[in-house]
């Protein structure tokens, strides 16, 4: 087949051909283990944050997600708490060793969100925000950068490109499911360019299985299968009462299910000969 001359570069194997790893405090991604990041759609307390954290490290978990400017679809939905949910989820995860990824909406609160975070997380809405995508490859921080959910993969990629090629390389990408006519999940998730991102691009490769679906209950099977696609690890939103979550509750699992999940996780990743990177799974199986 010939080969059709790739609007981008710095992201694709052929400028690479080794993995990017990203190298975060307490652990790696991308190193060819199956990564578990966990926490809460949204920082709402203290009592929330360290409640979960204290959850999320005995079972292992190595990065704890948890949002402070969220970006809600209405105004009046509940906005996160800002710099005092940076402060919090901080200070939960360093009292439990966690590294910590959360998002970063504005150009102006790059700085600020840095400050506080081990990963930036650029979010769906805002995956071709330039500007954003600029002053993120100035710094000097890893950037998961969410699937547009109306973008193909070669506007996503050259939105890494952006921050490769201002200076970043700490790129990591996520699936996080993609607009499409069926409505009977929340985003209907792109598994197959899971295997084909792995192929084209060096960039480790992150599924998130609670924005995709909008239900706790498919959070479980749509992990195992994007870890079965060759994904570099999950992403899932835990929560201590997800009833009573002020964002995304339905799509958050319970204690117990994340349980549920960890031990089926190890069991994909024994089959793939990967790594489980949950610390404490000798304290599970
Ligand atoms: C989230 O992770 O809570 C989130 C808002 O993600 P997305 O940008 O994929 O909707
Ligand atoms: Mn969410």
């Amino acid at each position: 087949m010939e080969s059709k001359r790739k609007p981008y570069q710095l992201v694709s194997r052929e400028w690479k051909q080794t993995d990017t790893i990203i190298q975060l405090k307490n652990t790696q991604i991308g190193q060819g283990s199956v990564s578990v990041i966990a926490g809460p759609c949204a920082v709402e307390n203290e009592d929330q944050i360290f409640t979960i954290c204290e959850f999320l490290s005995k079972q292992g978990v190595k990065v704890v997600r948890g949002g402070a400017y969220k970006p809600r679809t209405s105004p009046y939905s509940f906005q996160g708490l800002k710099k005092d949910g940076l402060i919090l989820l901080r200070q939960a995860a360093d009292k439990y060793n966690l590294s910590v990824i959360t998002e970063v909406m504005d150009t102006n609160l790059i700085d600020e969100v840095a400050q506080y975070a081990d990963i930036l997380q650029v979010g769906t809405r805002n995956m071709q925000n330039y500007q954003l995508l600029r002053g993120l490859s100035k710094i000097n921080k890893p950037v998961m950068l969410k699937r547009g959910m109306s973008s193909t993969m070669e506007e996503w990629l050259l939105a890494a490109e952006y921050i490769l090629s201002g200076g970043n390389d700490q790129v990591i990408l996520c699936e996080r499911g993609i607009r499409t006519f069926e409505n009977a999940t929340r985003n209907t998730l792109d598994l197959g360019i899971v295997p084909l991102l792995k192929s084209i691009s060096h960039l480790p490769v992150i599924v998130d299985p609670s924005q995709a679906t909008g239900h706790r209950d498919l959070v479980l099977p749509m992990s195992l299968a994007s870890v079965m696609a060759g994904a570099d690890g999950i992403m899932v939103e835990v929560h201590n009462h997800p009833e009573e979550a002020l964002s995304d509750g339905a799509q958050s699992l319970y204690f117990d299910q994340f349980k549920t999940l960890a031990a089926k996780l190890k069991l994909a990743s024994d089959v793939l000969g990967k790594p489980l990177d949950l610390e404490n799974e000798k304290i599970l199986f």
